[in-house]
């Protein structure tokens, strides 16, 4: 190398590092789109909600595995859509430009079942989850079924999930049998989780038999309010029993823009201090606190951009997660609010590609 080209080279050098933004910004890979609250089921646990969705009990989840089940447009566009994952939902997937999702058994799992059968239920579900994730690695990652009305055999499920089964965390699905994670026969769940680095979804079902009542009238019980009401009563329920400061690593992931809590947020706070003198608790932080450092959000069936800035702003771009709600919301809709949404690259790929990894262990593209 002569010495012109030497100082060319020097000059070139000495350009490229006065512009290291420029230069790290410049190759910018494709944003994989990672949906995160994606149903499905399984032959066995369709029969196994039938049979008691055939009995007279009241509990209003079993009124929507009755309309699964009856002949109407509901169940015949459903049904199909929930017990197919390779096929129907792949070709969807490819239209729509979804990379991954992040499956698990709809709702309510197996949280109805009889203890003994909802253990045996939760290992066949998650077996199958396991199968079609080894078969598809880039594009199905699954969260592990467990039963929380046999505890013992919920915390040794979980350590199977992790261990030998690759999956990403779990999923429960709100109260079981009409109770709720903040009581302390619980709490060994949250050990595991917290043991084997597993977030776990805080999943909707229809709120429980004694607070379903006030909901009958205008068929409220499901997802047009009564998911969001029971859930975020849960999660509410969890903050305040202080289990997160005995379990300060917890990571609790919630759907449909964090069932409501992030709106109400600084009235919580104010409210809880306000009312110390009554309610005496010992938190060692404010509820939203918490919030902000043990709850990641999703923006499954909330596909509002408004409503995706708003949670961004109060949460911060690293505790919002994309999720379509599949196949309960439209793929096409979900693909049309990620053209819409009106946020910088940093938010998107956090929120549609970088928190999902981070926190359900999903690998590099
Ligand atoms: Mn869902």
């Amino acid at each position: 190398m002569d010495r012109r080209a030497f100082n060319k080279l020097l000059g070139g050098l000495a350009a490229a590092s006065a512009a290291p933004a420029r230069l790290s910004a410049a190759p910018s890979r494709r944003i994989r789109r990672i949906a995160t609250e994606e149903a499905f089921t399984i032959p066995g646990h369709v029969t196994a909600m039938r049979a008691l969705a055939a009995g007279d009990s009241r509990e209003p989840d079993l009124d929507f595995w009755r309309g699964l089940s009856g002949r109407n447009s509901f169940g015949e566009k459903l049904l199909p859509r929930l017990l197919d994952v390779e096929q129907i939902r792949l070709a969807e997937m490819d239209r729509n430009g979804i990379d991954m999702q992040l499956l698990s058994l709809t709702s309510p799992g197996v949280q109805m079942l009889a203890p003994s059968d909802a253990v045996a239920m939760a290992t066949q579900a998650n077996d199958v989850l396991r199968d079609i994730v080894s078969r598809h690695p880039t594009r199905f990652a699954g969260l592990a079924t467990i039963a929380p009305q046999d505890v013992a055999a919920s915390v040794k499920e979980m350590e199977r999930a992790r261990h030998s089964l690759g999956l990403s965390g779990f999923i429960i699905n709100s109260h079981t049998n009409g109770e709720y994670l903040d009581d302390q026969k619980f709490w060994p769940l949250f050990e595991a989780a917290e043991a084997l680095d597993g977030a776990i979804y805080l999943h909707p079902r229809a709120p429980s038999p004694a607070m379903a009542e006030p909901y009958r009238p205008h068929r409220l019980e499901a997802a047009i309010w009564g998911y969001q009401a029971e859930t975020g009563l849960h999660a509410l329920r969890m903050i305040m029993s202080g289990l997160f400061d005995r379990f300060p690593k917890l990571q609790i992931v919630l759907g449909h823009g964090g069932e409501g809590l992030p709106y109400w947020l600084t009235r919580i706070d104010r409210r809880h201090v306000a009312r110390q003198a009554m309610v005496p608790t010992r938190l060692a932080r404010l509820p939203s606190e918490y919030f902000k450092s043990n709850f990641t959000i999703t923006t499954s069936g909330l596909f509002s951009p408004e409503v995706l800035k708003y949670c961004l702003t109060v949460l911060g771009p690293e505790r919002v997660m994309f999720a379509i709600d599949y196949p309960y919301e439209e793929m096409d809709e979900a693909a049309r609010f990620i053209e819409e949404m009106d946020i910088g690259e940093r938010e998107q790929r956090l929120v549609l590609e970088e928190n999902a990894m981070r926190l359900f262990h999903i690998a590099p593209a």
